[in-house]
């Protein structure tokens, strides 16, 4: 009996995510050129164990910037940094701070791995180039990979990589941009659009968080 009203109720969530869905599409095609907001996986129902009422977090349906339908089910978020790259540390440290004086969540950095929910690191993408078709090759400067409980619209995990090949020597206040677009990520924005005046907008790094971004946020986590 518990099975069946599960399924039910997992049908009822995918009609429910069809438009975010639809949103997830456009956000890879943007981030063929430099960003990557990443794989989104579903995964079971932590809650079950406990035999509790799911209760899905509350998703606000207008944002100036789109969301991604999920969002942490708490506004402090432990973040853990990985690199040992100062530039790209630098850049995170400044996102964070950028982040938090949205009021909208809070990251708190924490000495404990396991016991973040987000990691800020560094990696090499290039193997995740992509060439046009005028054959030149474009590199992600970030990516950002999270997963998230389908029934409860609850973040479990994110990981934002910064690509350190090509942000090393780049302006801090640059570093500071892409780091605050992946960890937009990290929150739950999805892509804006590129006439939008966001830190989201995913091809081209024009501007650090703006009053919009900050809106989408403070909605998403009711502040
Ligand atoms: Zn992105």
């Amino acid at each position: 009996m518990k099975r069946l009203l599960l399924l039910i109720a997992l049908a009822g969530m995918s009609i429910g995510l069809s438009s975010v869905a639809q949103a997830a599409t456009v956000i890879n095609n943007g981030d063929q050129q430099y960003f990557n907001s990443g794989t989104s996986t579903g995964t079971d129902n932590p809650a079950d164990d406990h035999n509790e009422p799911v209760r899905p977090l509350t998703i606000p349906q207008e944002t100036p910037i789109p969301l991604e339908g999920y969002r942490w089910k708490m506004r402090k978020i432990k973040i853990y940094l990985a690199s040992g790259n100062p530039e790209i540390r630098a850049g995170f440290r400044h996102a964070v701070r950028g982040w938090n004086a949205t009021g909208a969540i809070h990251f708190i950095w924490t000495k404990h791995r396991s016991k973040a929910q987000v990691i800020a690191t560094d990696g090499d993408l290039t193997a995740t180039a992509n060439q046009n078709t005028a054959g030149t090759t474009t590199r992600q400067l970030g990516t950002t990979e999270t997963s998230y409980d389908p029934q409860t619209h609850a973040m479990l995990r994110a990981t934002s990589i910064l690509d350190s090949g090509t942000l090393n020597g780049t302006s801090l206040a640059y570093r500071t941009e892409v780091a605050e677009h992946e960890l937009g990520h990290a929150l739950g924005l999805a892509h804006a659009q590129e006439y939008q005046h966001s830190v989201m907008v995913p091809r081209n790094v024009r501007t650090g968080i703006t009053h919009e971004d900050a809106r989408s946020v403070r909605l998403l986590y009711n502040r």
